[in-house]
């Protein structure tokens, strides 16, 4: 027996061994989820990929408060313990409300960059025309 678990938001529904596991999946709702990008303050080397930096991380949680918590408490994937480590800041660039699937498909895409509203804003005012002098 194990446990079962929801491959949608990772709640355990209930164990192989339940007569009524059929009628535990049915009966599951999953909980609202919200998906996250934190945005660093500065580039860091990237230790799933050593040659590419990142500036980027996103992530899912129904408690997406508690969760953006561990990770300022340098808990949780390798990334954010790395950006811990060298007291780099990160901000919360946006949320949406969505779970696992809206997360990895954000992942796969490759371009946290241009879904982050403060990368956009420095792109708009690099592109601002002259400084008044
Ligand atoms: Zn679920
Ligand atoms: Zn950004």
């Amino acid at each position: 027996m194990s446990a079962v678990v929801c491959v949608t938001c990772g709640a355990t529904v209930g164990d192989t061994g339940d007569r009524d596991l059929v009628e535990a999946m049915a009966a599951h709702e999953c909980p609202p989820s919200t998906v996250y990008l934190l945005h660093f303050l500065e580039p860091i080397g990237n230790p799933d990929n050593p040659r590419a930096m990142a500036q980027h991380y996103i992530g899912w949680s129904p408690t997406p408060a508690q969760r953006i918590a561990k990770h300022t408490a340098g808990n949780g994937a390798a990334i954010m313990r790395a950006v811990q480590a060298r007291g780099i800041g990160f901000e919360i660039a946006i949320t949406w409300p969505g779970g696992r699937d809206l997360e990895r498909r954000l992942k796969r895409w490759h371009k946290a960059r241009q879904l982050c509203p403060i990368c956009r804003d420095g792109l708009v005012l690099d592109a601002t025309p002259g400084g008044a002098s």
